[in-house]
């Protein structure tokens, strides 16, 4: 098409407007994230998180994980919008009386273009159907209605329909639709700056800069701090003002989806915890709040705070790579150490601060469990293996016959183990409920008796030990790093040795399993349990959430030891979950897990227990068989 002198100097004037005020805009947000304060390096391994951003953003694979349909097609409109950059390029291009794409692409370019026809009829497809699904089926959809949406959409839609329609024999009015396509491109920009869709530009950089992994919670030098000026110590999230850069681009860039607070089971139980709302919060509070603000009062209220197990449902399934646990404990670390006001927890901190453990329970309680089943103590043996308990096994007298089962299991595998006759608790819930100080008090005093005792090889039944041991401890003493196992783990290994005979024979039993959220979600323990269950002698009844979707049974953040109304419980969502799936058997993999979940079903077992059973069994079998075997001369 040929376009007159004025013509092209309106459109060189329309860019040049379009791309100053975008420019004059977006220097006002980033100017929002640049005030916050930084946090920690996250500049680090840049192979690693350019090969991670480029699969999360190229793939989409964290906006198709818990939405596949919603996700693909925004995956289309995703990939549509790459394609077209070329495309774009070449209408501006055009109208300033340019051609790229016919020099470049040659004979080639009828294909090129019949390609992209069926991209744009595939992204016309798509977003009419988001579309539909957003302004129709809004039962079943879980974002708003907005008026930016439908015009983003609209604008979308037009796009395709003015390309196809220039692409076609006899277009429509060509000029008009020429000038129609050029102008929604040129105002589509400073809609994403006003609208949510400000994450277009922005989810590449988040996801580049999140954390390595989940919970990887900011250190501390808590020395360090008490010797600096009181006056610019900074203990956890207090004000706005001390919102960090990332947390700030995180709040800028949510698309509002609310697949964290679909996931979440505080907000499933009703809490009044909605980590998409306080995400909102945070934005609306960088924009119009005052730098001192309590996060706790404009961001994220006290209350609601309280009920957050850090099970990280939210984090994970977040397309954007918004940093919720970054918030929630720092705003934890804000109340339980500045301001004293640590609203659910004081009681956990005051039982772990005088007996050592989370139950309030005197120490000769896990003595006298020791010495009951007459469990070896550690000696620091090469090859032997630490049974590191934790604190629900060794004060809950409930668990006594997951803890017998599990002896008895090491004992079969013929293993050189021990306890400790002390062992302190490892501070996971202390730190997730913002008692930093305290943490850090029971790890050093964890790694001190571990050192002394000479471990180098730990089995854990607990998620939560097993995830601190592993990564938080490690963190604290770079020079002691003994290998950490969870006991799904070291089964599956004996049974791989063959070390473990269980019964093959038995019936197979139907039972539902729990992923534990530190063992599934934060430590990507998944398989392991499954293949110790499949060789009990059980079959794994599915449940919805699962794997690294799995649902908190409440446990999380001390809340296995929190007495609370029971429509606040977070464990009736799982459990009723649980009660729908039919079965009659739930196993669980954590002590938290079982504690919470126990009265479920008619039978819940520990994963020990079940193998312990086969064991058993395996041993009575064979035990049955010697005499036929000793008669046939074998
Ligand atoms: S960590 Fe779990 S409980 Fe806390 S806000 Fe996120 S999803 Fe909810
Ligand atoms: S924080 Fe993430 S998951 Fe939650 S609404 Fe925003 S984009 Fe969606």
């Amino acid at each position: 098409m040929e376009f007159q002198f004025s013509e092209k100097l309106l459109l060189a004037l329309l860019i040049l407007w379009s791309a100053g005020l975008f420019l004059w805009n977006l220097r006002g947000k980033l100017e929002l994230i640049r005030q916050g304060p930084a946090d920690r390096v996250r500049t680090d391994q840049v192979g690693k998180r350019l090969a991670r951003t480029f699969k999360e953003v190229l793939f989409q694979t964290r906006v198709i994980g818990q939405r596949p349909i919603v996700g693909a097609l925004h995956a289309v409109v995703f990939l549509g919008f790459l394609l077209f950059a070329i495309e774009t390029v070449e209408h501006f291009l055009e109208g300033l009386g340019v051609s790229l794409l016919e020099p470049l692409l040659g004979s080639l370019l009828p294909t090129f273009r019949a390609g992209m026809a069926v991209v744009a009829t595939l992204v016309a497809v798509a977003i009419v159907g988001l579309a539909f699904r957003r302004f129709v089926l809004v039962r079943t959809s879980p974002d708003p209605r907005s008026i930016t949406s439908g015009i983003v959409a609209l604008f979308i839609f037009l796009l395709m329909l003015t390309y196809l329609n220039g692409l076609s024999a006899s277009p429509v009015a060509p000029r008009a639709n020429w000038w129609l396509h050029a102008l929604i491109i040129l105002v589509f920009p400073h809609l994403i700056l006003r609208s949510k869709h400000f994450h277009i530009v922005m989810a590449p950089v988040t996801l580049f800069f999140r954390t390595h992994r989940l919970g990887d919670y900011l250190p501390l030098d808590l020395e360090a701090l008490a010797e600096a000026d009181v006056e610019d110590v900074s203990l956890g999230l207090e004000k706005v003002s001390s919102l960090p850069w990332k947390m700030r681009m995180d709040f800028l860039t949510c698309v509002e989806c609310r697949r964290c607070t679909d996931s979440c089971p505080a907000a499933q139980a009703g809490t009044g915890l909605d980590p998409r709302a306080f995400v909102l919060a945070g934005r609306q509070a960088l924009r119009t709040g005052s730098p001192d603000d309590e996060v706790t009062k404009t961001v994220i209220p006290d209350e609601a705070l309280g009920f957050c197990v850090t099970c990280g449902a939210c984090e994970n399934g977040c397309p954007v790579g918004v940093e919720h646990l970054q918030l929630l404990v720092g705003a934890k670390r804000a109340q339980a150490l500045a301001t004293g006001r640590g609203v659910v927890a004081s009681e956990f901190f005051r039982a772990i601060e005088s007996y050592g453990n989370p139950f309030g329970l005197p120490r000769d309680d896990r003595r006298k469990l020791i010495s009951d089943l007459e469990m070896p103590r550690f000696k620091g043996a090469e090859g032997e293996w630490l049974l590191w308990m934790g604190c629900v096994w060794g004060y809950n007298p409930e668990l006594r016959p997951a803890v017998k089962a599990f002896r008895d299991v090491l004992d079969a595998a013929g293993l050189s183990w021990g306890v400790l006759d002390e062992e302190p608790c490892c501070g996971h819930h202390s730190r997730r409920q913002g008692e930093e100080s305290q943490f850090q008090d029971l790890a050093r005093r964890s790694l001190e008796v571990l050192k002394e005792k000479g471990a180098r090889q730990i089995v854990t039944p607990c998620p939560h030990c097993l995830h601190t041991l592993r990564r938080e401890h490690s963190a604290l003493d770079g020079d002691y790093q003994p290998g950490i196992v969870h006991y799904s783990e070291l089964i599956r290994g004996l049974l791989l040795q063959g070390k473990l005979k269980l019964n093959t024979n038995e019936t197979r039993r139907e039972a539902a399993y729990h992923d534990p959220c530190y063992l599934a979600r934060y430590e990507g323990i998944v398989d392991a349990p499954r293949a110790v269950i499949a060789a009990a002698g059980a079959t794994v009844r599915e449940l919805p959430h699962r794997g690294a979707q799995t649902l908190c049974c409440g446990g999380g953040a001390a809340g296995f030891v929190r007495e609370l109304e029971s429509e606040q419980r977070l464990d009736r969502v799982r459990r009723a979950e649980i009660v729908r799936s039919g079965a009659e058997l739930l196993i669980t993999a954590c002590p938290e897990c079982r504690m919470m979940l126990g009265a479920a079903v008619d039978e819940t077992k520990d994963l020990a227990e079940i193998v312990a059973e086969s064991v058993q069994a395996g041993q009575e079998a064979r035990r049955s068989d010697e005499p036929q075997l000793a008669a046939m001369g074998k």
